[in-house]
C-alpha cells in the first residue's frame, strides 16, 4: 500500500529534504503540501515540483497521514486540526511545550502518532548504548551531552540532546528533571555528583552533532552521532509514515518504527 502523505513546511529545511527523500520512493506519495501565509511557494510558485497551500483541513484530508517538522505553534494547530479527522501523523518538531504535548496526546488518543526528536537510525542506536554506559557505569562517572547545530535553529537545548540525556538517567534510575543542567554560567560551584549536563553550539550549516562523554577516574568514553545529510531525518520520517498508517491509535517512538522497542 501506499501512504498519502502531508507535509508541513515544505519550504523549510526539513520539509524540502521529505519532499526529496519522497521522489523515487513506491510507500508513500505526497499528495499535499501546507506552509503558512507568505511562505515560498503559496504564491503558486512549486517548491520540489509541489505547490503548497495554507488550507490545512483540505490537505489532511487528501492525505493518510502529515508529516510535521516545522515550528511548536504550526504543530499545536495542526495536531488540533488533526483530531477533528482522527488522522495518523509522524511529528519532528522540537522545541515543544506542555501545551503542545496535550494537543499530540489528545490525537495519539485518536489516531496513531510517531513522535521522535530524530529520526535517523544512528541517534536512534545511540541512545540505546547512552542509557547502557549510564547503567553500567553509574553516576560516580559524570556524564554530559554536547550538541552542535546551524546557526538557524531555534531551540536549545536540540530534542535529540535531551532525549539522550533522558536515556542516561533512565540508565542512572533517576528522573532527568532533578538532575538536569542546561549550560553553565557564573560561579556555579563543583560538579554535583549525579549531574547529567547538556551543552549547545551554534554555528554555520552544521546538520546536527551530538556526543555523550562519561567521564570516570582517569579516563572517558565518548559515544558520538555526526548527521551530514538532512536525508537521514526525512527518509526515516517517510519510512514512519508508511509505517504508522492504520496501526492502533497511540504515541509511537522512532524504536517502534526500527522494531527496537522491548
Ligand atoms: P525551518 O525554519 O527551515 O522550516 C520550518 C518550516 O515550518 C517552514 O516551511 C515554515 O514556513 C513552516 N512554519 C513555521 N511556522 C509555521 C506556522 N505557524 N504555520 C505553518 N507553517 C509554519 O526549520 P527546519 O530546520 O526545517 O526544522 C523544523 C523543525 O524540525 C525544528 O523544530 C527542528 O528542530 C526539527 N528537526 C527535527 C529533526 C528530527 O529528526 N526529528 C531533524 C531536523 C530538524
Amino acid at each position: 500500500m501506499t501512504a498519502r502523505v502531508c507535509v508541513l513546511g515544505p519550504s523549510g529545511r526539513m520539509g524540502r529534504a521529505v519532499l526529496d527523500a519522497a521522489a523515487g520512493r513506491s510507500d508513500v506519495k505526497i499528495v499535499a503540501a501546507i506552509d503558512r501565509e507568505g511562505a515560498l511557494g503559496l504564491g503558486g510558485e512549486a517548491v520540489r515540483g509541489v505547490i503548497a497551500t495554507a488550507d490545512l483541513g483540505a490537505g489532511l484530508s487528501a492525505s493518510d497521514v502529515y508529516v510535521d517538522f516545522t515550528a511548536p505553534d504550526a504543530t499545536r494547530v495542526a495536531a488540533r486540526a488533526a483530531i477533528a479527522q482522527r488522522k495518523a501523523a509522524v511529528i519532528g518538531t522540537t522545541g515543544l511545550d506542555a501545551v503542545d504535548d496535550d494537543a499530540i496526546a489528545e490525537l495519539a488518543s485518536l489516531a496513531p502518532v510517531v513522535v521522535a526528536a530524530n529520526f535517523s537510525l544512528g541517534v536512534n542506536l545511540l541512545l540505546g548504548l547512552a542509557r547502557k554506559a549510564a547503567e553500567v557505569l553509574g553516576p560516580e562517572w559524570d556524564a554530559e551531552v554536547v550538541e552542535v547545530h546551524h546557526r538557524g535553529k531555534r531551540d536549545s537545548p536540540s530534542g535529540t540532546a535531551l532525549a539522550i540525556a533522558r536515556a542516561i538517567a533512565a540508565g542512572h534510575g533517576v528522573d532527568y528533571d532533578r538532575v538536569k543542567r542546561h549550560g553553565r554560567d557564573g560561579d556555579v560551584g563543583a560538579r554535583p555528583r549525579g549531574e547529567i549536563g547538556v551543552s549547545a553550539v551554534r554555528g554555520g550549516d552544521v546538520v546536527g552533532e551530538h556526543v555523550a562523554y562519561f567521564f570516570g577516574p582517569a579516563e572517558r568514553i565518548e559515544i558520538g552521532h555526526r548527521a551530514s545529510s538532512r536525508t537521514i531525518f526525512a527518509a526515516g520520517a517517510l519510512r514512519a509514515a508508511a509505517w504508522v498508517v492504520g496501526r492502533p491509535p497511540g504515541r509511537y517512538s522512532m524504536l517502534d518504527v526500527l522494531g527496537f522497542a522491548s
